[in-house]
């Protein structure tokens, strides 16, 4: 595998600077680019300075067009700056790893239809541990049916903006995968009032939010005699860079296509 090029969107943000520092510690990739929004404060600072490593000689830029070329571009922002980043990555031909969540069907849509000659990995987590689990729970579904009632249990920081996570999505449609049914069709995202006892075969999300907790996801069958849970703590972030960086370097030896982390991890 030869050295990937890399250009790191929202590079001040809390997971960019996580994404510059995990590409500085790869022995296979280097940062060439890295931008921040129109506005930032951050915007003319040192990449590396601002991930807390050595200085790279990489300065923020505010318009992406303005980084030299490179072979992949990650990018862990927002909808609608991933929607813009995705426009690029075609023009120029390159590769993306994209981590953002919480776009909407429509949003994905799009990326899908411009993205759809590139390599692109595209996942909810990023983590290893998270994609093993994704494994273990659609083989735990396959096994234990509608007999074992379903849930998943989310807890993040307080300033997530997206609920339930992209990654407790994720959990809800190994389930529904190992099920053999659609999750849209059997998902309970919130519970209020008189909501009538629970129907078999749905699958109810819990969403807790506060502090710093980094990402916490929980998977439980549960039936009356025995509750198996699968469950996966991130305790720091970083997790989630080093897979990302790990995604940009298998994508190198990729055609054009649509991969998740169980691709890169041999797990499909
Ligand atoms: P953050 O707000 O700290 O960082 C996002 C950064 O993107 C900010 O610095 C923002 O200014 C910048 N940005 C916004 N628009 C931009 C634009 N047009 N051009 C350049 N930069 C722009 O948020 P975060 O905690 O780092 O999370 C970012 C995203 O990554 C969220 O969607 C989050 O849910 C997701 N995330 C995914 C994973 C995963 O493994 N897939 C893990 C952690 C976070």
């Amino acid at each position: 595998m030869s050295d990937s090029r890399v250009i790191v969107v929202g590079a001040s943000g809390r997971m960019g600077r996580m994404l510059v520092r995990a590409i500085t510690e790869s022995a296979n990739a280097n940062v060439v680019g890295a931008t921040e929004r129109p506005g930032s404060e951050f915007v003319g600072r040192d990449a590396g300075e601002l991930a807390g490593v050595e200085t790279l000689g990489v300065r923020l830029v505010d318009d992406v067009h303005a980084c030299p070329e490179a072979d992949v571009l990650i990018d862990f922002t927002a909808p609608v700056a991933t929607l813009n980043h995705a426009i690029f990555v075609a023009e120029r031909g390159m590769a993306m790893v994209i981590g953002t969540t919480g776009c909407d069907d429509e949003q994905m849509q799009q990326l899908r239809n411009t993205l759809s000659d590139s390599p692109v990995v595209m996942a909810a987590n990023y983590s290893v541990g998270v994609n093993l689990a994704l494994s273990l729970i659609e083989r735990a579904a396959q096994v234990l049916g509608n007999d074992y009632d379903a849930e998943i249990f989310e807890a993040h920081h307080k300033h997530k903006v997206d609920a339930p996570s992209g990654t407790a999505l994720a959990m809800g449609k190994s389930l529904a995968a190992g099920r053999g049914v659609e999750l849209d069709a059997v998902s309970v995202l919130s519970r209020q009032g008189m909501t009538g006892a629970r129907k078999a075969g749905d699958i109810g999300f819990s969403v807790v939010r506060g502090g710093n907790i980094v990402g916490e996801h929980k998977a439980m069958f549960i039936a009356d005699e025995e509750r198996i849970e699968i469950n996966h703590i991130a305790s720091d972030r970083m997790v989630f860079a080093r897979g990302a960086v790990r995604a940009a370097g298998w994508l190198s030896d990729q055609s054009g296509g649509w991969y998740d982390m169980q691709d890169v991890l041999g797990l499909n």
